[in-house]
């Protein structure tokens, strides 16, 4: 093992010192640290000009310099530097002034070269953190570091009998190589740290989050310990390409280890692949070390300098950050932690949000409904929030308009949503007058009109004496059932906000 990876592991060992223990599983502390590998949205590869366009017939995205002939140059994509930084500002860490692409070299038919650009011991990205909310627990994973690296081609064992094919259109898509501490306690964490970094990759639009093409793909190493003693042996899940079998194949190879350990047979290092159909993890090789890899740094590239002004103006074309927009929702809606987390889980669903609350002019209310209500049927449809089936933000600020204005209860809101996602495909000039409509011809409207409150309250009481009496005693029970009483009189059209005042002020 060389010296640096020496240093790392002991570091990982000193890191996580003073961490708390996470959840047992059957007396056992779980450690997931997370490899992700994140394609860059450029149109062109890392080192060549050919095309990362997916899908095209094999081979007719690989040029000379993919192709590896002899007497070809890599030349670095300035795009996918840019990516890069952007992860890096994204996430607090350090951007290396000047980072270096190393080969890492290795045998095999889909690697042309020998070798595959990386980069070893200077990533162009170091340290920072990813924050994310477990259930209500906020959680945060360090990061290692990101580092730029090329992409391999494919082999295509299928298409052929008895021999294989080499589509080489993949070779020298530029990747980011994210990895973490071992900071993950649980596959409940591990997965919920995945979709945060995949927010974060899609939000900033380095990477198109496309899991099925395989632009966002994890790897999981997992190990497992008797508390309070030193790290176990890990092996490391591949490629796992869904948040679904991510959590399957975690919680499986969690088991597994467990049952081996209390087998009495020790865990070897390995790889491993998780097969979807049989819901197992599978040994793929013995996990080979850096060594074996021969790293050395490319004479073809020279050292990737960043000098501060181009961090500064990839700085200014930085969108504003979930966490930097939570806190906005925290601090100038009065929203909680939790549900300015929820609304910027992508991009989508803050705009929606944005723009009912505005029109709302009630951004706590717009809130819970976005949350509530709005989510409830995108999650029914099983589509995203920005669907042609889903009411537009507007008009839903302009519902909850009719809810702060008093005109309707947030019952009557319901059943006007629901007219309104019955009558999705009408056009309609005037929202104001749509929902109103909806509002008259529902008969949906609360009673605002005290005087004839007034007689239904006096009606109440009148017949509930044992209520009054009990309330008088201090029976905050028999108060709600008087409002219940007038609810249920009005048809459920009072206003209970109303209900309430003129109750409280009658029995004095
Ligand atoms: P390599 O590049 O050879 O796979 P690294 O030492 O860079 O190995 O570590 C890879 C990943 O494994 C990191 O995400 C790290 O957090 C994680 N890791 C290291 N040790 C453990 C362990 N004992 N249990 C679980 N994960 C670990
Ligand atoms: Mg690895």
């Amino acid at each position: 093992m060389s010296e640096t990876l020496t240093q790392q592991v002991s570091t990982f060992e000193q890191m996580q010192e003073g961490r708390p223990t996470g959840p047992l599983v059957r007396g056992y502390e779980v450690i997931i640290g997370f490899e992700t590998h994140a394609q860059l949205s450029t149109a062109s590869k890392i080192f060549s000009r050919a095309s990362t366009a997916f899908g095209a017939e094999p081979n007719t995205q690989a040029c000379a310099v993919d192709l590896a002939l002899p007497g070809t140059l890599p030349v670095m994509n300035k795009g996918a530097v840019e990516r890069a930084i952007k992860l890096g500002l994204a996430l607090g860490s350090t951007i290396a002034p000047r980072s270096v692409f190393a080969r890492k070299n290795y045998f095999y038919p889909d690697l042309p070269k020998g070798y595959q650009i990386s980069q070893f011991e200077i990533p162009v990205v170091q340290g920072g953190t990813v924050s994310f909310f477990l259930g209500e627990e906020q959680k945060s994973v360090r990061l290692v570091r990101a580092h730029l690296e090329e992409d391999a081609g494919k082999s295509l064992h299928e298409d052929f009998i008895g021999q294989s094919g080499i589509d080489l259109n993949r070779a020298g898509t530029p990747l980011l190589e994210i990895v973490t501490e071992p900071d993950m306690r649980s596959t409940a964490e591990a997965v919920a740290y995945a979709r945060e970094l995949h927010k974060i990759v899609t939000w900033i639009g380095i990477c198109d989050g496309n899991m099925q093409e395989g632009s966002f793909r994890c790897d999981a190493n997992v190990s497992v310990r008797k508390p309070g003693h030193k790290l176990g042996t890990r092996r490391e899940i591949k490629n796992l390409n869904s948040f679904k079998f991510m959590q399957q194949a975690i919680d499986y190879e969690i088991r597994w280890q467990i049952e081996e350990i209390e087998d009495g047979r020790a865990i070897q290092q390995a790889t491993v692949l998780f097969d979807p159909d049989t819901g197992e993890t599978r040994a793929m090789r013995t996990k080979e070390d850096a060594a074996d890899y021969r790293y050395f740094p490319d004479p073809d590239l020279p050292p990737l300098v960043i000098a501060q002004d181009w961090i500064d103006r990839v700085k200014a074309q930085m969108p504003e950050l979930p966490r930097a927009m939570a806190e906005r929702y925290v601090t100038t809606h009065g929203l909680s932690a939790y549900d300015a987390a929820q609304l910027t889980q992508s991009t989508a669903i803050a705009t929606y949000f944005d723009a009912a609350a505005s029109t709302s002019g009630a951004p706590k209310l717009a809130a819970n409904w976005v949350l509530g209500e709005v989510a409830a049927l995108a999650n029914r449809l099983e589509v995203g929030i920005d669907d042609v089936a889903i009411p537009v933000p507007t008009a839903l600020g302009t519902l909850i308009r009719r809810i702060s204005d008093g005109t309707i209860s947030h019952s009557g809101a319901k059943t006007a949503f629901q007219e309104m996602c019955i009558r999705i495909e009408e056009q309609f000039d005037d929202l104001a007058a749509f929902i109103d409509g909806i509002i008259e011809t529902k008969n949906l409207k609360q009673m605002n009109d005290t005087g004839a409150l007034d007689t239904i309250i006096g009606e109440v009481l009148a017949k509930n004496e044992k209520n009054i009496a009990e309330y008088r005693a201090g029976k905050d029970k028999a108060f709600n059932a008087l409002v219940g009483q007038v609810m249920k009189a009005s048809a459920g059209k009072a206003n209970p906000a109303q209900v309430n005042a003129l109750l409280k002020a009658k029995l004095g």
